[in-house]
């Protein structure tokens, strides 16, 4: 750490802030005081931080900062989705976004409130079919940043519909388990009771499948839960469409989670982009039963947004009755999720890819 920089206490986890007072000669208590005020009160300036003694808010006004994600855009689609985008401040790199996405019940009161969050700037793994997969990867986004993501959205989501987030999806730009320190720690930044005091089990963080890090997460025993970003049914199909697929195949997939369920003993859910004539015949769905008896598990079939210079498009009606009555008949969990936000570019990258950035780096072929 460059000592001649105020050190951002934002950048800091619960315990580091712990530390960092200890270090300073401070009681270790006030630095649970400081995580509250940041994270739950959203306090941004120390003078206002009125529980602690007044010596000690101008000597960290000296010493310290305390950012926020500078929110560059907002864009609001007619179904209610939300999305933001914001500033990623160095190296010219694109903004990152993060999009609310509210259900409400037949009178029109908010229920669930999922905000699904970015973890990097970008994305290396050039999945064929996604916007931020195009733009290459640039950097990770520290675990406040993505924690500060969850923040702002649920201040947006009581200002707008007067109920806060109920549920986090990690499923926006990049790839989380790419950035397993930063994701692990904002989590715990998200579920501190000094913090939004979200349950774990409210969390679900996906992957393309980086079978080393399922392995870890484990061996952690994370408390969220495990999303896998499937998209096809065997590996001929998956690596015509995630390069990652030709490196760690289906088998490093499925033993990775066989280890998983054994230490943790939890689903995980399939998430499967249904795609017009690639991966919607009743073999795919044969194949994709397969896959779903490995551990138990449930099935997220996604009617894909069409993304601008994309060959792959979104399955038609009929194939998709098809394919879902193919699943059941092999006795497969599976809901159908439509895509919202549509009108706002609200599919991952999308907005972020509109706003014109440059070429990042990438494991896919040229
Ligand atoms: S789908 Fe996920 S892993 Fe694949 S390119 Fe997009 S952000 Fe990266």
């Amino acid at each position: 750490m460059d000592s001649s920089q105020p050190i951002n206490l934002k950048a800091l986890t619960h315990q580091e802030l712990r530390d960092y007072c200890s270090e300073q000669g401070i009681p270790s208590y006030r630095g649970d005081q400081l995580f509250q005020w940041m994270w739950q009160k959203e306090i941004h300036d120390v003078h206002d931080m009125l529980n602690l003694p007044k010596s000690l808010r101008e000597s960290l006004a000296h010493t310290t900062t305390i950012t926020q994600l500078e929110r560059r855009k907002e864009t609001r689609s007619k179904d209610g989705t939300i999305k933001l985008l914001f500033e990623t401040g160095r190296d010219q790199s694109p903004p990152v976004e993060a999009v609310l996405i509210p259900d409400f019940d037949q009178d029109g009161s908010p229920q669930r409130m999922t905000v699904c969050v970015s973890s990097q700037v970008g994305c290396m793994f050039g999945c064929a079919f996604c916007a931020t997969g195009k733009m290459g990867y640039f950097r990770n986004l520290e675990a406040w940043e993505i924690a500060d993501q969850a923040v702002q959205m649920n201040r947006v989501a009581i200002d707008s519909y007067g109920k806060g987030i109920t549920n986090i999806v990690y499923m926006g730009m990049g790839e989380p388990l790419h950035n397993m320190k930063a994701v692990t720690d904002s989590v715990g930044m998200i579920t501190s009771p000094l913090g939004l005091e979200l349950s774990p089990k409210r969390i679900t963080v996906s992957t393309v499948g980086l079978s080393k890090q399922i392995k870890q997460l484990a061996e952690q025993k994370a408390p969220f839960n495990l999303a896998i970003s499937l998209h096809a049914p065997n590996d001929g199909k998956r690596d015509q469409i995630m390069p990652i697929n030709e490196s760690l195949d289906l088998s490093a997939l499925r033993e990775a989670l066989e280890l998983y369920y054994q230490s943790l003993q939890k689903p995980v859910t399939y998430e499967y982009l249904l795609f017009d004539e690639f991966n919607d015949s009743i073999e795919d769905a044969r194949e994709l039963s397969e896959i779903v008896s490995w551990i138990p598990s449930k099935v997220n079939i996604i009617m894909y947004n069409n993304v601008l210079g994309v060959e792959l498009k979104r399955a038609r009606e009929h194939r998709l009755d098809t394919f879902m009555q193919a699943l059941s008949k092999h006795g497969v969990r599976a809901t159908v999720r439509r895509s919202r936000g549509d009108d706002i570019d609200a599919g991952c990258g999308q907005l972020a890819i509109r706003e014109g950035i440059s070429k990042g780096k990438s494991i896919a072929k040229a």
